[in-house]
């Protein structure tokens, strides 16, 4: 296919392109935080709705009853998800007008990993419902260009894999190794409140060998702004803890997957993989994930999609398998929140 024929493709069948030439979801996805939806649905009805039958009572005589609707709204949006939640079990109105609130209920609706991943690591009193509604309404990671299809959980940020794996921004550490590395008491990195993530058992890995992980975790940046500032350490523990490395299973400890939702078509999207570019049998942790739209970029240079499409006839005729296929058989219900743009 030359230039301007995938070009008006693309522009004609774009869905159809991208229900034949992606689909998978990279291996990625198996690593981190997982979400457990058998968990999440029964609660789902009452995160983002309100009582079905209407509230009798004010919410008090006093200051906050008194404003009016937009000016509570704005309340609302300062206080940390902890408080927010605390607030919104007071009676039946603030519940209806919490779940009023535009960006709670986007994020109730879409973003409940990221919900359950800051509440369970017990850092949901560190970040406001805004904080996760910034990320959620936002495709790309936070420090390439790249979609991001994971929230960091210790900084409430996008990023992608790539990123996680490989910026020194996202090194964690236990507060016992940081302290032995920077040589302080662990009482003197107690005292100064970094922010700690309470770690969740799962598997973290591809091998059969689970992986105990350590009781807490926190940003070796974060510990090292505060100590410096406080000239308890001095700039050569930047050096140590670089030359130390770090275990990369415990950035995966700290993340977890997150959609994006795309505010034009109001649908989310998790990202997968091209069909094209799928690597051999087997689970390959390069594999890039793309939104739809990155997607319908990465396809116009991707000779493999194109082959792939030229020979499903328009979407009409039998997929054609790539080079080397394999089987995607994990992650399903990824694919419901994929398949349109
Ligand atoms: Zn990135
Ligand atoms: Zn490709």
């Amino acid at each position: 296919m030359n230039n301007e024929d995938v070009l008006a493709d693309v522009e004609k069948h774009a869905n159809a392109i991208i229900r034949v030439c992606s689909g998978y979801q990279p291996a990625y996805g198996l690593l981190v935080i997982r979400p457990d939806f058998s968990c999440l649905n029964p609660v789902h009805a009452t995160l983002d709705s309100a009582f079905d039958t209407p509230p009798t009572a004010e919410l008090g005589t006093y200051i906050l009853g008194r404003l009016p609707a937009e000016l509570k709204l704005m309340v609302l949006r300062e206080l940390d998800i902890l408080s927010f939640f605390r607030f919104r079990h007071v009676s039946r109105r603030a519940r209806e007008l919490s779940t009023g609130l535009w960006e709670y209920n986007l994020v109730a609706k879409h973003g409940r990993e990221g919900l359950r991943g800051l509440l369970r690591a017990g850092l949901a009193h560190r970040f406001t419902i805004c904080d996760l509604y910034q990320p959620l309404i936002t495709e790309k990671c936070s420090t390439c260009d790249a979609f991001g299809g994971l929230l960091f959980l210790l900084t409430a940020e996008r990023c992608c894999f790539t990123c996680l794996q490989s910026k020194a921004h996202y090194h964690v550490i236990s507060p016992r190794i940081y302290a032995m590395l920077s040589v302080i008491h662990p009482a003197r990195l107690n005292r100064k409140s970094i922010p700690s993530l309470r770690t969740v058992s799962g598997r973290y890995t591809l091998t059969t060998t689970p992986v105990n992980p350590p009781k807490r975790l926190i940003l070796a940046e974060h510990a090292t702004q505060a100590l410096l500032a406080a000239k308890v350490i001095k700039e050569d523990v930047i050096q140590v803890l670089r030359s130390q490395g770090d275990e990369q299973r415990q950035r995966y400890m700290a993340t977890t997957l997150y959609p994006w939702y795309n505010l034009k078509n109001a649908r989310p999207e998790y990202g997968a993989g091209c069909r094209g570019c799928q690597p051999p049998r087997g689970l390959y942790l390069d594999d890039q994930a793309f939104s739809a739209r990155g997607f319908l970029s990465h396809f116009s240079q991707c000779a493999e999609a194109q082959r792939l499409w030229a020979e499903s006839e328009g979407g009409t005729g039998p997929l054609g398998k790539p080079e080397c296929a394999r089987p995607y058989s994990f992650h399903s219900f990824f694919f419901s929140n994929w398949l349109a743009i």
